[in-house]
């Protein structure tokens, strides 16, 4: 099955509740368990403004008396990134969540907005096309394609009129 098409409004994660819907069933389908601490860390990443890394994660879920370590944290991430329903945005060392279907070997491009920390995702096809020629005449086999851009979402540049 083809995966989920981005338009050309880039969708925003601070939105993404139904990503928690969306584990339920992948890990239902594969017969994986999805801990109360994955649990606990995808709503937390998918409740979050702006993307999260581990530490702040791990904060967040501990209570008094009840610390959550950072390790655990970023096992339940590998698990959660692994089925795609966090990114990890590597020019911030943090996540957000995700409740796209990503086709197998689909690019992505996120989109930081420095002014609301926002992070948004969408693909660029014409861009790939040309990446994967360009991999390929440097005889390199890519494992991902991930782009990151920084400026400023639509939603703060239309603040500013
Ligand atoms: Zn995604
Ligand atoms: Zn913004």
């Amino acid at each position: 099955m083809h995966g989920h098409e981005h338009g050309a409004d880039p969708h925003h994660h601070a939105h993404d509740f139904d990503v928690v819907a969306r584990a339920e069933d992948l890990c239902r389908a594969r017969d994986l368990q999805f801990t109360r601490l994955r649990r606990d860390v995808l709503e937390t990443v998918a409740a979050a403004q702006g993307p999260l890394g581990a530490y702040d994660i791990a904060e967040r879920l501990s209570v008094p008396g009840r610390r959550v370590a950072a390790v655990s944290v970023y096992r339940a991430l590998d698990f959660l990134t692994e089925l795609g329903l966090v990114h990890r945005i590597a020019s911030r060392n943090a996540f957000v969540s995700c409740a796209h279907e990503h086709g197998a070997g689909e690019g992505l491009v996120f989109l930081i907005c420095r002014t609301c920390g926002g992070i948004g995702e969408t693909t660029a096809r014409e861009f790939e096309a040309g990446l994967d020629r360009a991999l390929d005449r440097a005889g390199f086999k890519p494992a991902s394609r991930i782009v990151e851009v920084e400026g400023e979402c639509g939603a703060c540049r239309e603040r500013q009129v």
